[in-house]
């Protein structure tokens, strides 16, 4: 099988779970290396403006970028040494820990609104109680995994930053 194939496999996969996983994930990794993951971000981020519309029109877009970004994931935690992943059960929790750090910081970078204010950062003309007024809500989970998902949200706006600042560099050269 080759390179182009085995990717269309592994994000057509319906369980990275098995024994699959490592296997699927590095094909998806090394394509996101490959190809420019912030260009993605940008597009599912910006697009068509709002979230709701790609949750129900796109929703496979949505799936793709989050198996990327998983796989993404797993390898800044493993640079990172987030977990000793040398036994069996530590190899399957970490996997399970990578998933939901990849998800929960996915979907707060999309749309981390506060739920009180909805992200206008008033309530009843005053200062949002729940978010201080940033409009932003809270991420979730606790200590260590709160942690390292918010790290993951600036991984994500790092990439779009130097993303952004590609393509502007592209336009000035005209
Ligand atoms: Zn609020």
């Amino acid at each position: 099988m080759g390179f182009a194939d085995k990717f269309v496999a592994s994000l057509q996969s319906s369980n990275l779970r098995d024994d699959a996983f490592h296997h699927d994930l590095d094909a998806i990794a090394a394509a996101a290396m490959a190809g420019d993951l912030g260009s993605l971000l940008c597009r599912v981020k910006y697009a068509d403006g709002t979230i709701n519309k790609l949750f129900e029109g796109n929703s496979g877009n949505l799936a793709q970028l989050l198996r990327i970004w998983t796989a993404r994931v797993v390898q800044k935690g493993r640079e990172r040494k987030w977990v000793n992943e040398r036994a069996a059960w530590d190899a399957q929790a970490a996997q399970a820990l990578y998933r939901r750090v990849a998800e929960r910081s996915l979907a707060y970078w999309l749309d981390g609104k506060c739920n009180t204010c909805n992200g206008t950062g008033t309530a009843n003309r005053m200062i949002c109680q729940s978010c201080k007024g940033s409009g932003r809500g809270e991420i979730g989970g606790g200590g260590f995994e709160r942690e390292k998902a918010l790290d993951m949200v600036s991984e994500l706006e790092g990439l779009v930053q130097s993303h952004s600042a590609r393509a502007s560099r592209r336009l000035a050269d005209f």
